[in-house]
């Protein structure tokens, strides 16, 4: 923080930014969440964390692995390959915890996964009750359930995938 101040103070000649202009650069910048924000977060979506933490506990049973990316917990190989494969996807999000096939699902598809991570935090507990209404709602509007369930388009959308 003391390094940003003094950069700003080094530069020469800086026009002063308007008290508008602030606070809409303000609300462009992405904002780090703090730790009581993140602990929010995190407690709001316990309940799907939980879903996936029973099948995660599964994985690791049954010789799958465990890696830590960006605030959410990975399980690929055993129950999850099994799953992946009954199922038909290569990766699925369960709150803090990302289901896939194998690591290099999780790494291609890291990106998406965690947009519906951002959806859980969102969502809370209504997210698998809300993500499968959804699916409901695409397939009874003649849709595909899982291309065009809001909750598909929407990861699509934050990550930059055409839609
Ligand atoms: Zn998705």
């Amino acid at each position: 923080m003391g390094r940003d101040r003094d950069r700003q103070h080094k530069r020469p000649h800086r026009p002063r930014a308007s008290r508008v202009e602030h606070a809409q650069s303000r609300l462009a910048r992405p904002v780090a969440p703090g730790p009581l924000t993140r602990l929010a977060c995190y407690t709001w979506a316990a309940p799907t964390t939980l879903v996936g933490l029973v099948a995660g506990t599964l994985t690791l049973g049954t010789g799958g692995r465990v890696q830590h990316r960006r605030g959410a917990l990975e399980f690929h190989g055993g129950f999850a390959r099994w799953f992946a494969n009954r199922i038909g996807f290569d990766a699925m999000t369960l709150g803090h915890v990302i289901l896939g096939r194998d690591a290099p699902s999780l790494e291609e598809l890291r990106d998406h996964e965690q947009a519906h991570v951002r959806q859980a935090e969102r969502w809370g507990p209504v997210f698998i009750p809300a993500y499968l209404a959804a699916s409901m709602l695409a397939w009874s509007r003649g849709g595909h359930y899982y291309r065009d369930n809001w909750f598909e388009r929407d990861a699509r959308r934050a990550c930059g995938e055409l839609d």
